[in-house]
């Protein structure tokens, strides 16, 4: 009956308090009755299209400093397979990208290598900017803005707008993970706090700059961690309308410290339930994506009858999740995307990162 009400209000597009939140999260008896209801409230919202970015992703160096706990994919600067791109290694996998399959998306993200100075991605996007007037430069996650910002003695918000000055037009909200102190310091200690993340993506926000927002879930956190972690990322939307979707990202402990803590990845039910809580809950974000490189495409497409109504990117690369032990690829075409999302009874459309439809 409670169930019931809960998923009756969000189809009337009334807001879900936080206690609704935690009740859809501890229920384990009807999720079909929340996936149903998600997608009811997302063909509401979106009608029966899916969105898709043609895109690649560059991670220009694995070489990191920090140790968190669900990561496979840092490497110190001894490893065999350490390595760092220069500019004219960026400037080639993009002119790949674009030749192959007109990307016009780039999302670049790298390790917190000690090495590196902050001109390195102060010319980064200079350097792609030049090359590439019209390319989307989707670059730098928090922790990456925190750390210029330590590095110049800098405020956060003279770091970004000179990056918006080189060219840098969004950055991804990654490195949030979870946003509950006590179950983040267990994660990733030396991370940025929760305190830091928040107030680099506002100050991107009120300085124009869009980001994604993310959780990291599966691992050791609680449902009172994510309804914490919801419940924030609701409020910043609401105070700054900055994000252009949610993308939650499921665990993969395979080769990472934090599989001893995990019994498994997150199963597929929990994974589908998941998206369709963000759904019902997140009613100030129209976009929620699924993510195939790390649930795998039939999973992908069957998210997308759980509330999400965006396929994500070509990609091109993926190396974080393959080095977590992810074994779904690294690359879709656009065709195939297209091909994937009409296979179930979608209506596909290719976007751009602010999700503007072509
Ligand atoms: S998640 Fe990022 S910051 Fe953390 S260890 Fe891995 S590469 Fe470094």
């Amino acid at each position: 009956m409670m169930l019931n009400s809960i998923l009756e209000k969000a189809l009337s597009f009334k807001r879900l308090n936080d206690d609704e939140l935690l009740c859809l999260l501890e229920e384990r008896e009807n999720i079909k009755d929340i996936a149903r209801a998600a997608d009811t409230l997302n063909l509401k919202i979106n009608s029966n299209k899916v969105s898709y970015v043609v895109n690649r992703n560059i991670n220009f160096t694995n070489i990191c400093d920090l140790n968190c706990r669900f990561c496979g994919y840092k490497r110190t600067k001894k490893s065999k397979d350490a390595f760092l791109l220069n500019y004219g290694e960026i400037i080639e996998k993009i002119s790949e990208g674009k030749n192959a399959i007109g990307i016009d998306e780039i999302c670049v993200t790298g390790g917190i290598n000690p090495e590196l100075k902050p001109d390195y991605y102060f010319n980064l996007v200079k350097a792609v900017r030049d090359a590439f007037p019209d390319i989307h430069i989707h670059a730098f996650s928090p922790q990456e803005i925190l750390q210029l910002s330590i590095s110049l003695g800098k405020p956060y918000a003279e770091i970004i707008l000179k990056l918006v000055k080189l060219g840098l037009n969004s950055m991804p909200g990654t490195a949030a993970e979870i946003l509950a102190e006590e179950t983040r310091h267990k994660i990733c200690p030396e991370k940025l706090s929760k305190a830091q993340w928040v107030e680099i993506i506002k100050t991107a926000h009120s300085l124009g700059v869009k980001t994604s927002a993310t959780i990291l879930f599966g691992h050791i956190e609680t449902n009172i961690d994510i309804v914490e972690h919801l419940s924030l990322i609701r409020r910043m939307q609401d105070e700054t309308s900055g994000f252009t979707e949610f993308i939650a990202l499921p665990f993969i402990s395979l080769k990472t410290s934090l599989r001893e803590k995990v019994n498994s990845a997150p199963i597929p039910d929990r994974i589908f339930k998941f998206y369709a809580i963000l759904r019902l809950y997140l009613d100030n974000f129209k976009n929620i994506q699924t993510s195939w490189p790390k649930i795998g495409v039939s999973a992908a497409l069957k998210s997308l009858e759980c509330g999400t109504n965006d396929f994500g990117g070509t990609l091109m690369e993926e190396n974080i999740t393959k080095s977590a032990g992810g074994t779904f690829g690294e690359y879709l075409s656009e065709s195939e995307i297209i091909n994937l999302i009409k296979s179930a009874g979608r209506i596909p459309v290719r976007r751009d990162t602010l999700y503007n439809i072509y």
